[in-house]
């Protein structure tokens, strides 16, 4: 239902209309029939290529963070119109109080068994398949394979699996959802801008919102508001509205702070020693038609003994731009990928940007590896299009064959939730700065967790890794190649007081009774794991705790 009069108390105000604002909205409705609920959007639907939200952030890291406009999208669905559809979970390490988090880890295991009877719901939303397991040990026809020929279950795990949506574009797929219930009002092109609170209490009674195109302000009244705008929006909201904490006296000290990505990159392949066609190097498909994709990871165990970050590593292809790889596809994929127009069309660029390396480089070598593998080098592109882009459930991504059982290691890693690594108003009360360094320690584990991995393949004669650089040369390696921007987290995390965190266990906001942040900047802890499907599970949790 789309509506502009705003004369009604709203049962619940939802801020932010990506996947976690469009879950809590939907679920809310679907537990609270009759209840009035109102889901606010920036964006419209013909945005401009820039907008004056990502047009007012500095990033004072380029090498290690990309450019917000790379980060988020705006609109109804929000960044889902461009992200890879990935759905990890956490795991049980995550919650684990680690030396090396520094005190970072306010939260614990109990709220990780809290939120498991909610996956159901949320695997249903992204779309990820009918199956509630992220480890193929629970999964008939999978329980009994492995990675790769030799391959041991131990410290290093390779049953667990990321899993795919369609990738589910959550404007599109629940715009009719949404516009069809009788109870959920949507307005797009709406920014929250200020909270009204009744004097000498810790309610809200209303919100100011600016009118992205005439500029102008309507009120917007409701008994709950959720903040659903993304980490660095919902951080900010709260930097510039720090009237929602007088009643606690002071801001919560970890406001803007503990901003965490990953760390993520190659730095060694591995050669496997068995039969290469006994290696899962691609895509397993659930009876359902979902793609799920084994990873190495290791056991909760061995990191909290070890004092290590929570790290996957799957296998990868070659780096694109180097054509040393002699593949043809690969070369057809890379010139397509960096020609203008083309490239941008066929991934966002965040993710051209983790392909190509931002390299234009060895055309003429490229075009060799193409005219030596035709027509395969032609072919199999072709249907790896057809698959990607013309299917409903698309392939979510390309992992080519290797006849010499030789892979690629993709790492993908937690990272220390740090002070200095925030977000924070500049003077004009705007602008927002996001700080974000990836320290030696973040590195370290990085390499310790391969150096793992390489003993662990060895002793079951399995495999070895093959480094790419000098040893004395990978630290400065992964400073180099490492760049996020698109995970973000942490600065509103999760704690059981204003001294420690921003939200309680419930997500509700220290020094409110009824505002709520359901956004991954709730997450005190990185995990290797993309983040939005936890966070969608929290969404639906929420929606519960708020029925
Ligand atoms: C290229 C790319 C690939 C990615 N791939 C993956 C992946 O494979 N797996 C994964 O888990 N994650 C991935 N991510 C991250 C994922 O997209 C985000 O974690 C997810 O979209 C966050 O959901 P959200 O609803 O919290 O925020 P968003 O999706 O950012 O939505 C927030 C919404 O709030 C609106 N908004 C902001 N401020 C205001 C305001 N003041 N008033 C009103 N509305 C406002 C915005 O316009 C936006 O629509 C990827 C991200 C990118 C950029």
């Amino acid at each position: 239902m789309i509506q502009t009069s705003f004369d009604i108390q709203f049962d619940l105000c939802v801020i932010g209309a990506g996947p976690l604002g469009i879950i809590t909205a939907l679920e809310y409705s679907a537990l609270n029939k009759g209840k009035k609920v109102v889901l606010v959007e920036y964006g419209t639907r013909d945005n401009d290529a820039t907008n004056n939200l990502d047009d007012s952030i500095i990033i004072t890291n380029n090498i290690n963070h990309h450019p917000p406009h790379e980060c988020t999208n705006k609109g109804l669905g929000g960044t889902s119109a461009t992200w890879g559809g990935r759905c990890v979970n956490f795991d049980e390490v995550d919650f684990y109080d680690r030396a090396i988090l520094k005190g970072g880890c306010t939260w614990n295991i109990n709220f990780f068994e809290a939120a498991k009877q909610y996956y159901t719901k949320a695997i249903a939303y992204f779309e990820c398949g009918d199956n509630v397991s992220f480890n193929l040990q629970n999964i008939v026809p999978f329980k009994t394979t492995s990675i790769a020929e030799h391959f041991i279950n131990g410290d290093v795990t390779d049953s667990i699996v990321e899993r795919w949506s369609m990738p589910t574009r959550f404007g599109k797929r629940y715009r009719n959802e949404l516009l069809d219930n009788e109870d959920i009002t949507l307005l797009e092109g709406f920014e929250a801008r200020n909270f009204i609170k009744l004097v000498d209490s810790s309610t809200i009674s209303a919100l100011t919102l600016r009118n992205t195109v005439d500029g102008s302000i309507v009120t917007i009244s409701a008994k709950t508001f959720v903040i659903s705008t993304g980490t660095q929006e919902a951080t900010r909201l709260l930097l510039r509205n720090t009237i929602l904490f007088s009643s606690l006296n002071k801001i919560p000290h970890a406001l803007g702070k503990y901003y965490q990505g990953h760390i993520s990159g190659k730095i060694a392949s591995v050669k496997f020693y068995g039969n290469p066609k006994l290696t899962d190097f691609g895509f397993l498909r659930n009876a359902d038609g979902s793609y799920m994709r084994r990873r190495f990871q290791f056991s909760t165990k061995f990191l909290v003994e070890n004092n290590l970050l929570n790290t996957a590593i799957w296998l990868d292809n070659p780096l694109y731009h180097d054509s040393k790889h002699s593949s043809g596809v690969m070369s057809f994929m890379y010139i397509a990928m960096i020609t203008p127009i083309l490239g941008k069309k066929l991934a966002p660029p965040a993710i051209a940007q983790s392909i190509t390396k931002g390299k234009v480089e060895g055309i003429g070598k490229h075009l060799l590896n193409i005219l030596k593998d035709f027509p395969k080098s032609l072919f199999v592109p072709a249907v790896i299009f057809y698959k990607r882009y013309l299917l409903k459930r698309k392939l979510p991504g390309i992992f080519l064959f290797s006849p010499e059982n030789k892979y690629a290691l993709h790492f993908h890693a937690e990272q220390i939730p740090i002070e200095t690594n925030n977000m924070q108003l500049d003077t004009d009360g705007e602008t927002l700065v996001i700080n974000y360094q990836i320290t030696d320690s973040d590195i370290q584990s990085v390499i310790q967790l391969h150096e793992k991995l390489d003993n662990h393949l060895r002793a079951s004669n399995c495999g070895e890794l093959e480094y790419w650089y000098a040893k004395d040369e990978l630290a400065n390696a992964i400073r180099q190649m490492s760049k996020d921007g698109i995970h973000q987290s942490g600065t509103t995390r999760i704690a059981n007081s204003p001294e420690d965190g921003v939200v309680d266990t419930n997500l509700r906001l220290f020094g409110t009774d009824n505002i709520y942040i359901c956004s991954s900047s709730v997450l005190p802890t990185s995990s290797q794991a993309n983040p939005t499907f936890f966070t969608g599970v929290l969404a639906v949790k929420l929606a519960n705790h708020l029925s």
